[in-house]
């Protein structure tokens, strides 16, 4: 039975790399007929964010992946907030004391300074493990009797696993294969603190072991905890899950990790939502805001790190989780390209129904369209979207379908408009009323035979003739804007130029 989670702590908005992360967990799930589950990892309360949970969950609701399982959903292993569950962990701490795998620890800050710093001007690391514990204040340098009176004398501490030395421990991930990795080289991590919270580590092991996670995936900045993570499972006598650590996203130019404020400086957005920070007021844009299509960011996610070994590169949701495998995730860090993203979003645009985008487009330019019927705005919409990117670019790649174009292209002018351009005009209005069934049809007719019978080139009457309609010499075929704008706004247009 596959069971994955994606663990996010909420501490600000899910940057587009825990996006990626959740996307990963959920086709993968979906895949394996498994289940996807979301843990709020809440325990460092100095970094928790109010509306941050909330945020999540709307992302993933957006991006089409809701959890199966999760904060007030499906809770049969509940609750999924580390908050919530703080009652459970301290007996684990306590069961790794009793089996030797984990101590108290009573050193403040200033020891643990100094010691870093006195090791630093020896151009050493400190590494708090076997070779540092005994001139150390804990349970290992003190006698049951002392650590006991510090216990009862309310001292704060820390509880610490007690990594062994001169190990080699060997360690799998299914997309880096084996790691092996010396414990001395390892810490004695915080598993637990006075104020009755977990740390990180200890919570997101026994977690996933209540919870039965069968494959843990997430980002490579958390390798460098497997280790601990893998002795933790030895030291409860449980079953680790499997691995997997995606590689990191790195910037446009391909050199760094990608961080959360290179969006703001480069121009993109790298939140699935935006983001109002609540002291700093400071509001980051989002791909939803800024007029993404889900499925293009999901698609371009699902190529952050993974590809399909062919040349295919337009996946819906469901076809993701049909190709899908661990084993085509790369261990090479993924470049993040803005632009790739926009191409994707031109292929979705492409695929969106005219009516809802007309909905959408109506809704951004209130002035200009509410008076509009929809139909109108959706077949205006049918003729322009395929060089649209965005919504908001239907207003330039069609003002003129909703208002005479006030100002004219000065280039576009130059070529046009020619010396008998006012008189071909003239007769061409002629020609455009004489059509009674005002028709694409009809009418691509009525002018086309007029201009072959006077035998002159197209241009010269096509060029002036947009030219009027438009404002530009761009845009759709003419014959269709001539039937949407209608016949005698078409005229008028004409008039306006003659004049
Ligand atoms: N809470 C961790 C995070 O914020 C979870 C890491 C994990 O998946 O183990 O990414």
């Amino acid at each position: 039975q596959v069971r994955v989670r994606f663990a996010p702590s909420p501490t600000g908005p899910l940057h587009i790399g825990g996006v990626r992360t959740a996307l990963f967990n959920y086709v993968f799930a979906k895949k394996h007929n498994g289940t996807f589950i979301l843990r709020i990892e809440d325990t460092d309360q100095n970094r928790y964010v109010e509306g941050a949970e909330n945020y999540i969950i709307e992302s993933l609701n957006w991006c089409g992946f809701p959890f199966d399982e999760g904060p007030g959903k499906n809770e049969k292993f509940g609750p999924y907030r580390q908050s919530e569950r703080k009652h459970i962990y301290k007996e684990y701490a306590d069961k790794l004391i009793a089996s030797g795998n984990a101590y108290y620890a009573f050193d403040t800050a200033e020891t643990l300074d100094f010691h870093r710093k006195d090791h630093e001007e020896k151009g050493k690391t400190f590494i708090y493990n076997w070779h540092n514990r005994l001139k150390l204040d804990n349970s290992l340098s003190l006698s049951v009797e002392e650590t006991q009176a510090k216990l009862d004398a309310g001292e704060d501490f820390v509880i610490r696993f007690k990594s062994p030395q001169d190990e080699t421990l060997h360690l799998t991930d299914i997309i880096r294969g084996n790691i092996t990795i010396e414990t001395n080289v390892l810490d004695d991590k915080v598993l637990f603190k006075s104020d009755g919270m977990p740390t990180y580590h200890l919570a997101n092991i026994v977690d996933d072991h209540l919870m039965e996670i069968s494959h843990v995936i997430r980002g490579e900045e958390w390798l460098p905890s497997l280790a601990l993570h893998y002795q933790l499972y030895k030291a409860f006598g449980w079953e680790a899950p499997e691995f997997a650590h995606l590689p990191l996203i790195l910037k446009p130019t391909g050199k760094g990790k990608l961080s959360k404020r290179d969006g703001d400086k480069l121009g993109f957005p790298v939140f699935p939502l935006a983001y109002k920070d609540e002291k700093t007021e400071e509001l980051s844009r989002g791909y939803r805001e800024d007029g993404y299509f889900p499925e293009a960011v999901v698609n371009f996610l699902a190529f952050l790190g993974w590809n399909p070994g062919t040349e295919q590169e337009i996946f819906s949701l469901e076809e993701l989780v049909q190709a899908f495998d661990l084993s085509r995730v790369n261990k090479a860090g993924a470049r993040f390209d803005p632009d790739k993203i926009k191409w994707f979003n031109h292929h979705y645009m492409q695929e969106q129904n005219n009516d809802d985008l007309a909905e959408q487009f109506k809704l951004l330019f209130p002035e200009a369209l509410n008076d509009i019927d929809v139909n109108y705005v959706s077949m205006v919409i049918n003729l322009i979207k395929e060089r649209a990117t965005f919504v908001t670019d239907f207003w330039d790649l069609g003002n003129f379908f909703f208002e005479t174009p006030s100002d004219l292209d000065e280039k576009a002018t130059k070529k046009a408009w020619k010396e008998d351009s006012p008189e071909l005009m003239k007769e061409l209005i002629t020609i455009i009323s004489s059509v009674e069934d005002y028709t694409v049809e009809n009418l691509q007719t009525a002018i086309k035979g007029w201009i072959t019978s006077k035998e002159i080139g197209f241009g010269k009457v096509m060029m002036p003739l947009r030219l009027a309609l438009v404002g530009a010499l761009q845009g759709p075929e003419v014959f269709d804007i001539m039937y949407l704008i209608g016949k005698d706004e078409s005229v008028r247009r004409i008039e306006n130029l003659i004049n």
